[in-house]
Formats: structure tokens, sequence, C-alpha cells
């Protein structure tokens, strides 16, 4: 029996390498490692084969293939992903990295039409030379691919101002798990036409098709952008300073972000070439970005919204970043949080979104819960307050074993946690996604009703459930 499947993969293997050529098949053992376990090292899978089309044509024979020998498929962008969700267990690993080619970019109708496997960072830079800006930012920007950031709805840094991926997106091409392709790249503002099938795809985490190419919305690029680091006494003062920031601008707020004394300590200690530009016994820092269409009077503005806030005692200090320097040196200190964290050791991680009316009261509830159920551990809780998501991580108490705690001992204490959550109409996964490692709780917090439509879909267009299965569902 054995020997009969070993058989069968090994035909499915040939015929693949006929339809894709030897470039877009591998089983070398060495260039499958990277593919088969994710940036942090904590899950490890398999696959038989490697797949790396270089074309939609080739995405949709390999899948054509895979649907002919039952077998299931994995798609994978950057792997950087955060939920157990693109490493493969056991499926066919189609690797997006070959698709990478700018298919148009109609700088009148300000949007680009990018394949699966471009990189955030080209992304950004493709809009740059075209004199537009592609806003989607994020930690992991320099690996994250095109197709992975729309597979999980990614969010990042600058979604108060731009929204999130979904956001972002005016059509898409995907590969069917029969291999169909449907073309739904429409670079459209206005299209009421039935169904938006593109937000099918959009945060589908690869279970329902393979995505290749989207069209993407295109920005003016910001004249100039104002960058302060502040201090605060605590959550409250920082969701009063986001409101006056907001007035203040005109709604130009992009960054606004929370940043514990213990993560800033972290970053400190462990990322080279870091200092905290305004020292102080305060326990919050928040990053203010303002980004303007014109120079002038863009940092008068920045000014008097930070005098105002420290004359209503909102802020207590404040520095404005002179130069590009100062600026990409608070911005390293946010993005290295979660580096250095890893860096300190493990943690209960938790990404979790509230509205953002009552993000101070979890923040302070959360940490309340966390010091009772257990005492000693640390709280580093920061993030995107701006859009109510904050990464609240806890690390395990003093002499604690920190496999143990984050596997099994922590594991009521991310319960309570999560409940705090729902108690506040919050979300579970704000922006990572669910994968393998929030299925089986996303099955018990939504609803009957919504997760009966969510499997309705997923079995309207993967009827035999073999797209990245035990994801989501
Ligand atoms: C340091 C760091 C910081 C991060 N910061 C943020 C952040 O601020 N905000 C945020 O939202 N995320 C963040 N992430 C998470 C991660 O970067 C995002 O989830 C990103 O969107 C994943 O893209 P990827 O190309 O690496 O996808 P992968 O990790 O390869 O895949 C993610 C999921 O999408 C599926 N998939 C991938 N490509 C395709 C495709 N072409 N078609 C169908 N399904 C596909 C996979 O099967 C998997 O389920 C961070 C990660 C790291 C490591």
């Amino acid at each position: 029996m054995a020997d009969d499947q070993g058989d069968r993969i090994s035909t499915f293997i040939a015929r693949l390498t006929d339809a894709l050529g030897p470039k877009g098949v591998s089983t070398d053992a060495h260039e499958i490692d990277p593919h088969i376990s994710d940036w942090r090292g904590r899950w490890k899978g398999s696959t038989p084969v490697l797949v790396k089309p270089a074309s939609t044509e080739e995405v949709s024979a390999a899948m054509t293939l895979c649907a002919a020998y039952g077998l299931a498929v994995n798609p994978q962008g950057g792997n950087s992903g955060m939920v157990n969700g693109s490493v493969p267990q056991g499926e066919v690993l189609i690797s997006l990295k070959r698709m990478n080619k700018v298919r148009e970019v109609d700088v009148l109708n300000d949007a680009m039409t990018l394949e699966a496997g471009v990189i955030l960072t080209r992304a950004q830079e493709i809009a740059e030379q075209n004199d537009r800006l592609f806003p989607l930012s994020l930690g992991a920007q320099g690996v994250a691919m095109i197709g992975g950031l729309i597979s999980t709805n990614a969010g990042g840094v600058q979604v108060l101002r731009y929204g999130m991926m979904r956001d972002l997106v005016l059509g898409i091409e995907a590969v069917l798990p029969d291999g169909r392709v449907w073309n739904g790249l429409r670079g459209l503002r206005k299209d009421n036409t039935g169904y938006d099938l593109k937000h099918l795809f959009i945060g589908a985490e690869g279970t329902l098709g393979v995505v290749t190419a989207a069209t993407l919305k295109l920005f003016p690029r910001p004249a100039v952008k104002e960058t302060a680091w502040v201090t605060v006494a605590s959550p409250t003062k920082a969701v009063e300073l986001l409101q006056l920031a907001k007035a203040a601008s005109g709604g130009a707020v992009t960054g606004f972000e929370i940043v514990p004394q213990l993560g800033l300590q972290l970053v400190l200690r462990h990322i080279p070439d870091t200092r905290d530009p305004l020292p102080s016994g305060l326990p919050w820092r928040v990053l203010v970005e303002l980004s303007l269409p014109r120079e002038e009077g863009a940092r008068d503005m920045m000014e008097s919204l930070l005098a105002d806030a420290i004359g209503r005692e909102i802020v207590a200090d404040a520095v404005i970043c002179g130069s590009e320097a100062q600026k990409a040196m608070v911005w390293k200190i946010r993005e290295n949080i979660a580096v250095a964290e890893r860096a300190h050791g493990k943690a209960l991680k938790h990404d979790v979104s509230v509205p953002v009316s009552r993000v101070a009261e979890f923040m302070e509830r959360g940490a309340a819960l966390a010091h009772t159920m257990s005492p000693g551990a640390d709280v580093i809780a920061f993030g995107h307050v701006g859009d109510g998501n904050i990464h609240f991580n806890i690390t395990p108490p003093p002499g604690a074993d920190q496999e143990r705690f984050v596997e099994q001992d922590g594991l009521p204490l991310s319960k309570a946690v999560h409940d705090l959550i729902a108690s506040l109409n919050g979300s579970i996964s704000a922006e990572h996604g669910i994968g393998r490692l929030k299925r089986d709780e996303l099955a018990w917090r939504k609803s009957a009703v919504e997760m009966d439509m969510m499997r309705a879909v997923k079995r309207a267009l993967d009827p035999d459930g073999r797209m990245n299965p035990g994801r989501v569902l």
C-alpha cells in the first residue's frame, strides 16, 4: 500500500517535471529545508516536492495535476506568516517565489499589477519609481510577498490611514483547486456586478486557491513626514493623544504605535545601533507620524499638536525627529520589538484587536490578568494602538520552563486573555490570521451561523478539501 502511494507520488512528480521543466520542481532536501519550518523555528513540516512555477499557466498545470492525483496543496510566499499556515504538513508545496514580474503600472489609474511572488519592499520601490506610494509596511517587508500579504490580509503600520491589504487590492488573479484560472485583474474603483469574489481570496490563507497576481492601489507620495517620539503615563493618555492628533492634522496620522518601557529596553539590549532619543522613567512611548502633502507648515503642525498635548497633560515629554536618521531610529525601535523579544526568550503571544475606545481598558485588565494568573510574568504590549490592534505578549515567570509555559502551562492565561477580548467585542486575530495555530479556537469562538457560512464557501470552491487542509477551518 505504502509502495503504491510512493509510486503514485513518483509518477506525479515525473508528470509535473514534464509540465514545468526541471527548474520548476525540486525534491532536493537542501533546497526544500528552508521551506519546511517557520521563521521562528517553532514549527517543522515536510513535503514530497517543492513546486516553483514561473507563470500562471504553470501554477494551473501543477494544480490540475494535483487534482488528478487527489493531492493536497500548500501555497507559500515568503514563509513569514505567524500562525503555522505556510509550513507544509505533507502537502505538495507550491512556492510563488519565481512569479515576480511587474505586469503593469498604470500611473493614470493609480494602480499596479504585480505577480504573487513580488516582495513587499520591491512593490514599494516600484511605486516610488513611478512617483507614487504603495503604503503597506510591516516588519517582514523584506521577505513577505504580495500573494502571502493578500492571503493573510496583512496590516502593519499604516493601516490607520490607508487600511489593510484588503483595502489596497483592486483585482486578483487566482488558480482554483481544479486548475482553472480566474482572471479578476480589474483596476476598477467601482464595479457592482454581483459578488465581489476577490474578497474571498483576501485573508483566505490559501484555503480557496492560489493567488497568482493582483492589481494594487497606488497613492500620492506625501511631500513630508513629521515623526515624533513622546512619553505618556498610560495607554489611556495614548488614546487621548490619538484623538488630538487626528483632529489637529485633518486625518494625516499615518503611524501611531505604542511602545512599552520593557519592549524598548529589550530592543536597546539586543538590537545593535539603537538608542532611546528621549530617555525617561515613564512606562510608555508613542511613535506619532504625520504624512503631509506640503513641507510648508508641517513642522508647525506637529509642534503645536505636541504643545497642546503637553498643555493638556496628555503627553509628558516629546521629541520631534530632526533628520531622516532620527526617524529611521524610532522606526527601528518599533519594528524590532518582536525581534528583540525573540532574542530574549519565548513568550505567549496574542495578536488581538478591540475598538480603539477600549484599548486602554483591555491593556489594563489584560496586564492584571497576567500578573494574577502568572505571578512574576512580564507583559510586553505594543503596536498599532491607532487601529485598536495590540500585540499582547507575556514572558514566562522567572525560573519557569519557557517551552512548557508557551506550549502548556500558559494556555489557561491565553484563554483568559482571549475571553477578555471577546467580552470587549474584539478579535482573537487582528492581522496575523488563523492558520493551524488558532483553528480549533476559531471553531468555538465564532457563532455557528458564521462557521456554517465559511464552511459553505470552502465547500463551494474546494469540494475535496485539498487547499491548505487543517488551516482556518
Ligand atoms: C518580523 C515580522 C513582523 C511582522 N509584522 C506583521 C505586521 O505588522 N502585520 C501583519 O499583518 N503581519 C505581520 N507579520 C506576519 C507576516 O509577515 C504576514 O502574515 C505576511 O502577510 C505573510 O506573507 P508571506 O509572503 O510571508 O506569506 P507566507 O508566510 O508564505 O504564507 C502565509 C499564508 O498565506 C498562504 N499563501 C501564501 N502565498 C499564497 C498565495 N500566493 N496564494 C494563496 N495562499 C498563499 C500560505 O499558505 C499561508 O497560509 C510579520 C512577520 C514577521 C516575521
